[in-house]
């Protein structure tokens, strides 16, 4: 009898254990599962559809058109649940919040007038040698030989110096005595009619229905293109503009920071991508976050590496023909440091040849002489001086208009 009891207090013991260790396996088991939890969850917000418009990714992580999410982009959202990710929105109300208080630019309409002493300071050689020529009391062939001089010095070109000169002298020849001011206002013609008043000079910036207005900017380092572009932004702005700027100059180190910094000053969202990355992906971006957010404007700021024709073409041409599965490049900006003369000639050359430029920017006409390059650079390309540069400020790019230019020049 005694043995029976044992057995069934043994039997009731061992069961017991068994049952025990079941239930905590499980427990175990149950408590394992909510760390597996977000990884199971996580890739759908981590990895949207591409095609979905709320799948943007934010403009910092830039993605190739039609290319996988970067590794590095998708991170934060895998490791965090869903809620707490910040969206676009949240971001840019942030960068807002960091960013300096914005600038309210100076108004572009009658920039020039008020800039008008950065170029005859540097301009007197022309504008007031030729005055003084003209005022000699005898007009020899010595005199319009040094009136031919001065405006080959200034850069005006040869074909454009002739057609002046032989204008001049004619047109001298009729009026018979010649004061200061008849002698003033006779140049005055003459220079604005080579320049030309007929061509529009808008920067094309307007919006259109379906979507902003595109411009690109373009030309070679250090030719003063990414200020420009910032400056521009500045002058859109100032006309009551919305604006995006692309910081496609993927390849100048600093290029993107010091356009953001431009942006930033006056509340317009610079895209950017990765450092040697692909110029036409960032481009293409900056369009797309451009549709989005809605702007007038999308201004792209190009690499302007010129090592050869080819490679130059490549570059640019795909930036333009990616640009263009948006729509339409409303403007190609070409920018020329006017200090650089001849050899400012010969890269408008090798860019018209490349890309159809529709307007040109010469900055740096506060610190030269040779602001006949205005006259000559239109005639090379056919194409018009739209906006010069008069100095390293903010405000310091003016749209250009003939009158008041020669008025500058001539003091
Ligand atoms: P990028 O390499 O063509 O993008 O050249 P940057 O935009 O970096 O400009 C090169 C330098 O030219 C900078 O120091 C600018 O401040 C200067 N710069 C640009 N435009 C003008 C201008 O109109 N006048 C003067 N004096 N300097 C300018």
């Amino acid at each position: 009898m005694e043995y029976v009891i044992l057995a069934v207090v043994i039997a009731v013991v061992a069961i017991g254990a068994i049952t025990g260790l079941v239930v905590s396996g499980r427990r175990r088991k149950e408590l394992d599962r909510p760390s597996q939890a977000p990884t199971i969850t996580a890739p759908a917000p981590a990895k949207p559809a591409p095609t979905e418009p709320e799948a943007e990714v934010e403009p910092g992580a830039e993605v190739e058109p039609g290319a996988a999410v970067e590794p590095g982009a998708e991170q934060p959202a895998a490791q965090q649940p869903t809620a707490e990710e910040p969206t676009a929105e949240e971001v840019r109300a942030e960068e807002a919040e960091a960013a300096p208080a914005i600038e309210v630019p100076e108004p572009t309409a009658g920039r020039l007038v008020r800039l008008r002493s950065r170029l005859s300071r540097s301009q007197s050689t022309l504008g007031k040698g030729l005055l003084t020529l003209l005022s000699r009391d005898r007009l020899d062939e010595d005199t319009w030989e040094e009136i031919e001089e001065t405006l080959l010095t200034a850069d005006v070109g040869v074909a454009a110096t002739q057609e002046l000169v032989d204008n001049l002298r004619t047109r001298v020849k009729v009026l018979g005595t010649r004061t200061p001011d008849e002698l003033r206002g006779l140049l005055r013609e003459e220079l604005v009619k080579l320049i030309g008043t007929d061509s529009d000079r808008t920067v094309r910036s307007v919006k259109h229905e379906d979507g902003p207005a595109v411009v690109l900017v373009v030309g070679v380092n250090g030719v003063g293109k990414t200020t420009t572009t910032g400056k521009l932004a500045r002058v859109l702005v100032a006309d009551g503009r919305k604006v995006v700027l692309g910081a496609a100059d993927t390849f100048r180190a600093a290029a993107a920071d010091q356009l953001q910094t431009w942006g930033e000053r006056v509340g317009a969202h610079t895209v950017r991508g990765p450092e040697g990355g692909d110029p036409a992906s960032v481009a293409f971006d900056a369009v797309k976050q451009g549709i989005a957010d809605g702007v007038d404007t999308v201004l792209v700021d190009t690499a302007g590496r010129l090592h050869t024709k080819t490679g130059l073409m490549d570059e640019l041409g795909k930036v333009k023909r990616v640009v263009e599965k948006h729509g339409p490049v409303d403007e190609v900006l070409l920018v020329l440091d006017a200090t650089t003369g001849q050899n400012g000639l010969v890269q408008a050359r090798v860019f018209a040849e490349v890309v159809d430029i529709t307007g040109i920017v010469l900055t740096k006409l506060d610190g030269t002489a040779k602001g006949g390059i205005v006259i000559s650079v239109q005639r090379e390309l056919g194409v018009p001086v739209k906006l010069i540069g008069l100095g390293e400020g903010a405000d310091d790019l003016a749209p250009f208009e003939p009158g008041a230019f020669v008025d500058a020049l001539l003091g």
